[in-house]
């Protein structure tokens, strides 16, 4: 297989659906994924673009997160990866890979539903990094909501203090810490600019995290600061098996231009790009990542 730097045909790069029947129950688990996702493990190369920097990662240990805490730090940051405690086993694989790039890595199991877990999570990045500059907010869920009359307040509850407080809390947290050059960056998705009937719960919070970017963007850019997102089309990860229906997993990713989901690994660039100061003047964006799917 070339590697990912070579030019090639980018809708043939990666599987294509059909893929097998598969579910998982939440939060899910990257080894039962078939085929195995790619998160740049053995693919993605560094070139010191986070140099000396220090990244909180949240949803490290799988799909997008750990693809992105594996790329910060082979770019030379050390990486706080921050995950639920079911997911122990993961982080830690996610942990010797950025030891093996020659970085920091702090493990921090914890329900970021609870503003003192964010909280610690951002106090013991600095106790241990002696500081911190990248909060790259990933982690997320996705409860599947087929109809109005199926709608109970606790699903909506647990979707925006997942989703949506901790963008308040995280940075908040980090602000007195948070010096000129210092970036956050958001996950959104193509789910809160053209929703899915199922995903009203889940739309809504990633639309506010898309809006939270550009109000967060002017709030912090006269202390040097920027705040920028990404928002993801399909992507093989488990949070798909663990929330979407099987037959859905089947054709993954068909709807987009490409025929097929995103592999985390080519999330990655963006969120360096993002964090880095090569995007001195970006902020306030969302940048879609969709296999050519057009996002409004
Ligand atoms: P994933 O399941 O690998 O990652 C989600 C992570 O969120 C989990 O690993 C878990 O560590 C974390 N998490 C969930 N609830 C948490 C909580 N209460 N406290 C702490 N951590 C918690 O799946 P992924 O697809 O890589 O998801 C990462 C982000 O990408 C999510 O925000 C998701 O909405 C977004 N996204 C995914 C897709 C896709 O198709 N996979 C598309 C668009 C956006
Ligand atoms: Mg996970």
């Amino acid at each position: 297989m070339p590697s990912i730097y070579t030019p090639q045909d980018p809708v043939r790069q990666y599987p294509n659906p059909p893929f097998p029947a598969q579910q998982q129950s939440a939060p899910g688990d990257i080894r039962k994924m078939d085929p195995a996702p790619d998160h740049g493990e053995t693919s993605y190369i560094g070139s010191g673009r986070l140099a000396g920097r220090k990244a909180i990662v949240t949803g490290a240990d799988s799909g997008i997160g750990r693809a992105v805490a594996i790329a910060y730090a082979r770019e030379g940051a050390d990486v706080a990866l921050s995950y639920l405690a079911e997911e122990h086993e993961q982080a830690k694989e996610v942990a010797a890979l950025v030891e093996a790039a020659g970085q920091r890595a702090l493990l921090f199991p914890g329900d970021l539903q609870d503003e003192t877990v964010d909280a610690a999570l951002v106090a013991k990045t600095v106790e241990s990094f002696g500081g911190v500059d990248i909060l790259a907010i990933i982690a997320g869920t996705m409860p599947t909501v087929d109809s109005i009359d199926d709608f109970e307040t606790e699903t909506l509850d647990h979707v925006l203090k997942t989703n949506i407080y901790p963008l308040f809390w995280l940075t908040k947290a980090a602000s007195p810490h948070l010096k000129p050059g210092a970036a956050i960056v958001t996950c959104s998705s193509i789910q809160g600019f053209q929703p899915s009937p199922a995903l009203a719960e889940y739309a809504v919070s990633k639309a506010g995290i898309a809006n939270w970017t550009r109000a967060m963007a002017q709030q912090l850019a006269e202390r040097g600061i920027r705040v920028n997102g990404v928002a993801p089309g399909p992507v093989w990860t488990p949070l798909q098996p663990a929330f979407v229906p099987n037959e859905k997993i089947e054709s993954f990713g068909s709807e987009s231009a490409y025929g097929r989901p995103g592999q985390p690994v080519e999330l990655a660039p963006p969120f360096v790009l993002l964090a880095s100061q090569e995007a001195s003047y970006i902020s306030g964006e969302t940048i879609a990542v969709t296999g050519g799917t057009p996002v409004h």
